[in-house]
């Protein structure tokens, strides 16, 4: 991936000496293994701060909202898609963009690593191709990438860049199994009592940070319900029924617009799986209405399209 690196800091550091864009967003490495954080560059002469490997993971697009600026950022698949669902909601102009494509391999899940190596804390994190190695201070350890991919990028679907101004590489394969949603048919099946128990025991870990909420690209109210106190739609606190409301909110506030990044997962300090919510709803969206978020700039999506003739009569 280190190409990649290189090819990312030359395109920063053109695009801001020509004065093509005002802000470059992309990564640099993290001072902990394994958790590249998200960089904004002005200065040109900083580009080789920029870094690229399997552990950015973070959703750029979530520094793209209500920007005046010109902006150069890089984008994967999943960042590609949220970047399109943001000009469709009117949060940034398609013009003010210069994206930076990135044919995605997947981001490696630091947790499954973490586990694989017994808990020991990592120090340094190196990718060779298709495999990457992890030191600490008495072990070496060689894994293959893909078996430590996210649970998202596992099954994703589309890991090139739906829409670009300039690509990195070559076009990658999308997984094409008939299984991306087994998860969430698994859960489908199960009675609604076992449902509300395992929703239940999911969340009883959360401690409201809502760290999943301030990851994700589509939450960007200016006020975000959890914290209206006038009204207050939900209580402040660990009550299992006022975390529950947050999440079932939330998951439906990102209806017909999650593109399934997983960033709300890996941002969890917790580790609970909160796209079990968010993907059940992108299964019932695909299934009712056809749709899947941010393929294209030319269709408005389902739960913001009013039509006369709509089969359901609420509507009229
Ligand atoms: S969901 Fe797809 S595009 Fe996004 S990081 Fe994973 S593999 Fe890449
Ligand atoms: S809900 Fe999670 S998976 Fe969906 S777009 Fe937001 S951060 Fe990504
Ligand atoms: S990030 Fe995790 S712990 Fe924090 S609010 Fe979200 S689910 Fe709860």
């Amino acid at each position: 991936m280190l190409h990649y690196t290189e090819k990312i800091r030359e395109i920063a550091g053109r695009l801001l000496k020509q004065g093509v864009v005002d802000v470059f967003i992309g990564y640099r490495k993290g001072s902990v293994p394994m958790m590249n954080n998200p960089l904004l560059i002005r200065d040109p002469g900083s580009t080789d701060l920029l870094y690229w490997d399997s552990n950015c993971a973070l959703n750029l697009c979530n520094y793209l909202t209500g920007r005046k600026d010109r902006i150069g950022i890089v984008a994967t698949g999943c960042v590609s898609r949220n970047i399109v669902t943001h000009i469709v909601e009117n949060q940034i102009s398609r013009s003010q963009l210069y994206v930076v494509g990135i044919p995605c391999t997947g981001m490696i899940s630091h947790r499954a690593v973490i586990r694989a190596v017994g808990g020991r804390e990592i120090i340094e994190f190196e990718e060779q191709g298709e495999r990457f190695l992890v030191r600490g201070r008495d072990f070496e350890e060689i894994f293959e990438k893909n078996d430590f991919l996210q649970s998202n990028c596992a099954v994703c679907r589309y890991p090139n860049p739906v829409l670009y101004d300039e690509m990195l590489g070559e076009r990658v394969p999308g997984y094409e199994g008939d299984d991306v949603y087994r998860d969430v048919e698994k859960v489908e099946q199960m009675s609604s009592e076992d449902r509300r128990g395992f929703f239940s025991r999911m969340i009883s870990r959360c401690i409201r940070c809502y760290a999943c909420r301030d990851a994700c690209p589509l939450c960007y109210c200016p006020t975000c319900f959890v914290d209206e106190s006038r009204p207050q739609w939900v209580g402040k606190s660990i009550d299992p029924v006022d975390t529950m409301t947050f999440h079932l909110l939330r998951a439906f506030h990102c209806a017909g617009r999650c593109t399934d990044c997983g960033a709300c997962e890996r941002a969890c300090p917790m580790g609970i799986p909160v796209r079990q919510f968010t993907k059940k709803l992108n299964k019932d969206v695909q299934e009712l209405f056809s749709w899947e978020a941010g393929l294209g700039l030319e269709q408005r999506p389902p739960l913001d399209v009013y039509r006369q003739d709509d089969y359901d009569g609420f509507i009229r």
